[in-house]
């Protein structure tokens, strides 16, 4: 049993949350725009006379109202597919602060992206390499490419995250890359100068990131001592969050970025990052609503109107969150399994957790739900996407309506046209 030890937080941002969840319901993810401010300053301030380019990890959080707040404070994307492309685009993010990562990129998904001019591919395979000079020559452009090192490191996280080993599905071995450089110059519209690295999300320590950097800035020293010129390297995202007041200890961004100088001392073309948890993580919560308490023979249940389609991870990957009261509650504690409506035993947000004693309306926080949160949202059980709201200085604004009915079948048909394809 682990006692809930986090205070209770009535307001973000100087908005109250029990006001705000009384004109907007619940479930209701809440974004502190000062958190986001924050942790885009602190990037910025650490990389402070460097060429860089921060390019938010656009899957970390999709919604249009946040990619545009990313936007105002000069910070790109990193995108994953044409869906995120296109929504950062529509958030104002200029082509030229966009990268693309991912290892099943189609060839359509790299015409858009050609199309619109971004910055740069992320390659992760020789044939995707072989496939972007195709398209690219077909469109009669040339394309800009990295080449996503996989390092081979542990970055000690949670397996589904981890993504810098040589067994994950992510990008080539030094020595792959080696033969991609040799051979360069066959690449009639493909201009490989980059290398890019990403070993795996929630990381909680420097040692993985060094190692990762280190291997990386060694294979650009040999590749430059070759005459293969490197005009920017990616060092990814990944730095972990807070998820579990008083026991996750997250790396401190300046700490890090000292790690990346040190790595590159010397790299004189541009260096990109790609942080998605780090930006927006901590700067949300989803707000939910105590349905009732629920007696077992063994356990106590408390049933919350969020589930596991408002936020995946718990599900997904045993992920822990802090789960506070709203409002002040002195009542003893009481240990219960905290569940959501959805009919998957999986539906449980945490077991044993201590909290004290709830009773049915009762306003809770799920904490650190900024990010991989709305944007793995689905609507299993017909439940529809919860509102989201961003919070600043005593305002709030709706960035995402709650779902109707209506919006929720959208595109749905009885079967009554049928044709033979
Ligand atoms: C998911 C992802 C990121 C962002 O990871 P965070 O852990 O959220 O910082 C960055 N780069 C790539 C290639 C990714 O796949």
């Amino acid at each position: 049993m682990t006692l809930a030890t986090v205070a209770p937080r009535a307001s973000l941002d100087g908005v109250s949350l029990d006001a705000l969840t009384a004109r907007l319901g619940t479930p209701l993810y809440v974004y502190s725009a000062s958190a986001i401010r924050e942790r885009i300053r602190s990037l910025q301030a650490a990389l402070h006379g460097m060429d860089a380019l921060i390019c938010f990890a656009v899957k970390a959080n999709s919604n249009r109202g946040v990619l545009g707040f990313m936007h105002e404070h000069g910070v790109g994307a990193d995108i994953v597919s044409a869906g995120e492309l296109w929504r950062a685009l529509q958030a104002g993010i200029p082509a030229e602060r966009i990268v693309f990562s991912g290892v099943g990129k189609s060839a359509s998904e790299m015409d858009e992206a050609l199309a619109a001019g971004i910055l740069r591919f992320n390659v992760e395979s020789h044939d995707e390499l072989l496939t972007l000079q195709r398209v690219a020559r077909a469109r009669g452009t040339v394309a800009r490419a990295a080449v996503r090192i996989n390092p081979d490191v542990d970055a000690l996280t949670h397996a589904k995250i981890s993504t810098g080993k040589a067994e994950n599905k992510f990008g080539v071995s030094i020595d792959e890359a080696r033969r991609w450089f040799a051979s360069r110059h066959e690449l009639s519209h493909v201009q490989l100068d980059g290398l890019h690295v990403h070993i795996g999300s929630q990381v909680l320590s420097l040692g993985p990131f060094r190692e990762a950097l280190q291997r990386v800035a060694a294979f650009w020293r040999e590749l430059v001592a070759q005459g293969h010129p490197i005009h920017s390297i990616d060092a990814g995202g990944g730095l972990g969050v807070c998820y579990r007041e008083g026991h996750d200890q997250p790396v401190d961004a300046a700490d890090y970025i000292a790690i990346v100088r040190e790595a590159l001392a010397g790299f004189e073309g541009r260096l990109l990052l790609e942080p998605g948890r780090y930006l927006v993580g901590e700067a949300g919560v989803l707000l939910t609503r105590v349905i009732r308490t629920k007696h077992g023979d063994q356990r106590n249940f408390l049933v919350l109107d969020a589930a596991m389609n408002d936020l995946a991870r718990p599900a997904l990957y045993d992920a822990w969150h802090d789960i506070v009261p709203v409002a002040e509650n002195t009542h003893p504690m009481t240990t219960y399994d905290i569940v959501g409506p959805v009919c998957e035993t999986g539906d449980t947000f945490a077991r044993n957790r201590a909290l004290p004693t709830c009773a049915p309306g009762d306003l809770l926080m799920i904490r650190t739900a900024g990010a991989y949160g709305a944007s793995m949202a689905s609507t299993y059980n017909s439940r529809p996407l919860a509102a989201e709201v961003m919070v600043d200085a005593g305002r709030y604004a709706v960035v995402r309506q709650r779902q109707r009915f209506e919006d929720m079948v959208a595109g749905e048909q009885p079967a009554k046209h049928w044709e033979t394809a």
